[in-house]
């Protein structure tokens, strides 16, 4: 995916402040952050959406899910956070490489479905 935007962040020729990194996955700070802390964390694999995962790519998803908490710590979201990950046109997804969102802070971070 020569031109998708997370497919380049991953391979480093687009800059991003990058919170977490191993094998199989990046974490960045999202450019417009809807809460003090939110940070992205991609697979660095072309995945399009969460429409779009094989069976193959189950314990990649665990794993994005379980880094969460150690991101969320990190960047100052003790207490809890928020993970979203808008699929497809109905939800809202913007930029087709599958992203969950992890959003928090030191205060709620609101309605469920309020736009963040
Ligand atoms: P979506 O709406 O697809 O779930 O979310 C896409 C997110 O990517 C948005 O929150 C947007 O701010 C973020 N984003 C878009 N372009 C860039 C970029 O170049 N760098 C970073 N760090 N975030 C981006
Ligand atoms: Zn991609």
């Amino acid at each position: 995916m020569d031109n998708c935007l997370f497919c380049r962040i991953a391979r480093g020729e687009i800059p991003s402040a990058k919170v977490y990194e191993d094998d199989e996955i990046l974490a960045f700070k999202d450019i417009q952050p809807q809460r003090p802390v939110h940070v992205l964390v991609i697979p660095k694999r072309h995945i399009t959406s969460l429409a779009h995962v094989a069976a193959t790519d189950v314990p990649l998803l665990g794993r994005m899910l379980a880094v969460a908490k150690q991101i969320a710590d990190d960047q100052g979201s003790p207490e809890g956070f928020r993970v979203i990950i808008n699929t497809g046109r109905i939800g809202g997804q913007e930029v087709e490489h599958l992203h969950a969102h992890i959003v928090g802070g030191l205060e709620p971070v609101g309605p469920m479905l309020k736009r963040i």
